[in-house]
């Protein structure tokens, strides 16, 4: 991260997979998987994911919690909500592909497709637009859709369309 705050193994370079790990980490709530990893040779210590080889433990409540439990269960839905593809009115599958708080939750009117969050340079006017996928691909089976975009920040001369601010 830019403000140089460094990972749980002192990493200053974040991935998605940190912030993941960090999201579905059952000790923040006060548990404890244990055998997540075991020694495979206890010469070479060498250490592997257990992905069912040896059995799971889960203790609850084995350590004081500082994120709550309900929270981290809304959490564990959301990321879960994520997974699961939107299907549009006509069939075409559409996966999570944008980390903003509102994508995947404002559809078009018109055809029912996913709103996208989108950066738009009009003539050097840069501003972020939501727009109908519908209308973003040009093969579009559905490119009768016709709403317009919703801006979320744009210059002076684009401030005749409906504007919402995210
Ligand atoms: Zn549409």
């Amino acid at each position: 991260m830019a403000d140089g705050i460094q990972t749980g193994a002192g990493n200053t370079k974040w991935h998605t997979s940190t912030i993941n790990k960090i999201l579905r980490n059952e000790k923040y709530v006060g548990d404890a998987l244990l055998q997540k990893t075991y020694i495979t040779d206890f010469l070479t210590k060498k250490r592997i994911k257990n992905n069912g080889t040896v059995p799971h433990y889960y203790v609850e409540d084995d350590h004081e919690a500082i994120i709550p439990k309900e929270l981290f269960m809304q959490v564990q839905a959301e990321l879960v909500r994520r997974r699961v593809v939107h299907v549009s009115p006509t069939g075409r599958k559409r996966g999570f592909s944008c980390n903003h708080c509102f994508a995947q939750m404002v559809f078009c009117g018109e055809c029912g497709e996913l709103y996208l969050r989108v950066r738009w340079n009009n003539h050097g006017c840069k501003s972020i637009v939501w727009r109908c996928i519908s209308r973003l691909e040009p093969n579009s089976a559905e490119m009768n859709c016709t709403p317009g975009r919703s801006t979320s920040s744009c210059c002076r001369r684009s401030r005749s369309r409906p504007s919402i601010r995210f």
